[in-house]
């Protein structure tokens, strides 16, 4: 099953990639009842398999989440990712480069924030931003961000040699769906505080977002560091997706308890 729902959102190495020929709304047969206590089954068998990650405490995870404003990035952090234990989970969002980051590589800050062996890592944006926002506002030019996908494919393959497993999520959400989301967050005292001129002003040059997310999903999706194109109109869908996409990448590390530190038999702690 899993592999099913995999095969159908991957972007494929070196394919060219029509966000508007995938889905932003589909439930994939599932029901938003059942749904919920399949992402907590789901939740508990990542935070099985995570407890041995800590404990062997040789390998790494680390899940990407990229996805325009609204497009859930927070709420999947918060009802799928908090599941684990804390302990072991490094969230970092990744804001405008500011102070010290700006004296340095674009690869500095993210290199910092890489999650040690034995945790999970949850970048909330990453250095896919410094590809995006650069293109889009014209910040530098053309040759600087084009040669960044190469930068990043090379990155992300250091990574993986050294012990990293790789997980890439775009959140895909519809105009639409957008437009109510950032209109509600307006609109909510709660939530209002969360509104930023940006938001709108990158919604203003939705295609031009469009265009550089589908270049940067075909040059860095490949097999090592895989993309999956999420649909992230329906909440518990995109929940579900992620998580069970997810579990498969730990399922496939397959952490191992290390053996105790002393011959068991015959002790009694007195
Ligand atoms: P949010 O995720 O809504 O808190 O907003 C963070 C903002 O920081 C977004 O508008 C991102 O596009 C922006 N951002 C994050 N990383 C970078 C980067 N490397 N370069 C430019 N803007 C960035
Ligand atoms: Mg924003």
């Amino acid at each position: 099953m899993v592999d099913k729902l995999m095969r159908k959102f991957l972007v494929p190495a070196n394919k060219p990639v029509d966000l508007s020929e995938r889905s932003t709304n589909e439930t994939l047969g599932w029901d938003k009842d059942s749904a919920k206590g399949e992402l907590a089954k789901v939740i508990g068998q990542m935070a099985f398999h995570q407890h041995r990650l800590m404990a062997e405490a040789s390998q790494s995870l680390l899940i990407i989440l990229q996805g325009r404003d609204a497009s859930g990035k927070d709420g999947l952090v918060r009802h799928v990712m908090t599941g684990m234990n804390p302990a072991g989970v490094h969230v970092v969002s990744f804001k405008v480069p500011a102070g010290v980051e700006k004296q340095h590589d674009y690869l500095w800050r993210c290199h910092a924030a890489l999650p040690a062996r034995g945790e999970v890592g949850v970048w909330n944006r990453s250095h896919y931003e410094d590809i995006l926002v650069p293109r889009v506002k014209k910040l530098v030019p053309e040759e600087t961000w084009r040669a960044r996908y190469r930068h990043v494919r090379d990155f992300e393959q250091m990574l993986v040699d050294e012990g990293t497993t790789i997980v890439k999520f775009y959140l895909h959400v519809s105009h639409e769906v957008q437009r109510e989301r950032l209109q509600k967050r307006i609109d909510n005292p709660e939530s209002s505080w969360k509104h930023d001129p940006s938001d709108l002003s990158d919604r203003a040059i939705w295609p031009d977002y469009e265009e550089a997310y589908e270049d940067v999903l075909r040059e860095t999706s490949r097999p090592h560091a895989p993309w999956y194109v999420i649909p992230a109109d329906v909440k518990w869908v995109r929940d579900l997706a992620v998580a069970k996409i997810v579990l498969n990448s730990l399922q496939e590390m397959d952490p191992q308890l290390p053996s105790p530190k002393d011959d068991l038999r015959g002790i009694t702690v007195v």
